[in-house]
């Protein structure tokens, strides 16, 4: 057989994806992968049953319906606090991953730097590797994954293109406050730099916690690439509906990157989830709450049963300590937790660039009755797993 490509050489599928496999292939609770198991809204639901019916199944406009266009720029004006134009500053997605990668490709030439902080969600290094970039690690550091501003400047002194900023965070759970971004911004500036937001949990904020906007920041809207989906805030994980927002010169370039990648996102599914744009603002203040009373449900769970583990600000994850567990691998851990125990994780080590091992990832965005079966489950950790020594 020829030679495969050189490119995929050195990482491998994605440990968050194949870890549902292997939940799945044990019947664990999967809390691994991170999407819901409620259903989405139903007024979005009954609109899909609709437009089934409905003269939607031709490709839509390649960078997005106009019709989805514009309750977006509609919803994220009022967000962002600027008016976004809908026919030349959005381009719409296969999910927030194409919209990632093409923002990686619209600004990147072969041997470009990224600043990544870590721990990272794990798509951003494949993501630079497949568009010939390469990364720089900066190291966020606990409990409350604040970055150090001199490592941050020595990371900018690199020259690097751009900066990945995934706010509220995944793993981590990290929101940045309004002053780390100011200092982001200003090193951006000082440094003439891009920087590519990954903001999909925007709605999963945990008060008093607050979600800003990078574009929103002084001077910052010309050189931000935000990037965004549906999925989480509606429930809709399956649908891949992401988009980026952008200044025009820069859409006009990521609108040439994804045509060529996947022509659009399905047109039936951007007509359906036009009615979940148009929203009004109690949707989301009911979806913070609900994110709320799981992740406080969850962390109770957790504390009685004596394991150490991280608040989230944002997002719907919690990194879970198992150092007593004594095991040198947290691959083979979340294996034998799945097994043994039926509770599906990702392991820490996904995320990091340090040599992490101790640190496995839960999510909570689950029924409460899921939820109650994952945490009976872990009643029985240390009785299943036993300390390696
Ligand atoms: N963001 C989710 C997670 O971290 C899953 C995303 C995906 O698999 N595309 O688990």
């Amino acid at each position: 057989m020829p030679q495969l490509s050189r490119r995929t050489e050195t990482f491998t599928d994605s440990v968050i994806r194949r870890m549902t496999r292997v939940s799945l292939k044990y019947g664990a609770v999967n809390l691994s992968q991170g999407f819901p198991d409620f259903e989405p809204p139903r007024e979005i639901l009954d609109r899909l049953a609709e437009v089934s019916r409905e003269d939607f199944h031709q490709y839509s406009i390649t960078w997005g319906a106009q019709n989805f266009r514009e309750a977006l720029a509609e919803k994220q004006s009022r967000l962002m606090g600027r008016t976004i134009d809908p026919n030349s500053e959005i381009v719409v997605t296969c999910g927030s991953t194409e919209a990632m990668m093409a923002a990686m490709m619209t600004i990147a030439n072969p041997g470009d730097k990224v600043i990544v902080f870590s721990p990272f969600y794990e798509n951003y290094g494949a993501d630079a590797i497949l568009s010939g970039a390469e990364p720089i690690y900066v190291p966020l550091y606990p409990p409350d994954f604040g970055f150090k501003a001199d490592e941050l400047e020595a990371a900018f002194r690199q020259k690097p293109k751009a900066l990945i900023l995934c706010n509220p965070s995944n793993p981590c759970g990290k929101v940045f406050t309004y002053e780390e971004l100011k200092l982001i911004a200003d090193l951006a500036a000082k440094y003439d730099t891009f920087v590519i937001t990954d903001e999909v949990y925007e709605h999963i904020v945990y008060a008093p916690s607050k979600h800003v906007y990078f574009a929103s920041l002084p001077g910052m809207w010309e050189r931000t690439i935000s990037c965004s989906s549906l999925s989480k805030t509606y429930s809709i994980t399956g649908w891949r509906l992401g988009y980026i927002i952008a200044p025009p010169e820069i859409i006009d370039v990521a609108r040439k990157v994804h045509d060529f990648l996947t022509v659009g996102a399905a047109a039936p599914l951007q007509e359906a989830a036009v009615t979940g744009l148009r929203f009004g603002d109690e949707y989301y203040a009911d979806l913070a709450a609900k994110y709320t009373a799981k992740r406080n449900l969850f962390l109770k769970g957790l504390d009685d049963l004596h394991i150490a583990h991280t608040v989230p600000q944002g997002a719907y994850y919690i990194l879970l300590d198992i150092s007593e567990f004594g095991f040198e691998s947290d691959l083979e851990f979340c294996e034998v937790l799945a097994r043994d125990v039926g509770v599906g994780a990702v392991p820490g080590s996904s995320f990091f660039r340090e040599p992490v091992n101790h640190l496995i990832r839960l999510h909570f965005a689950k029924r409460d009755e899921t939820l109650y079966d994952a945490l009976n489950r872990l009643e029985d950790l240390r009785k299943k797993i036993p300390v390696r020594r």
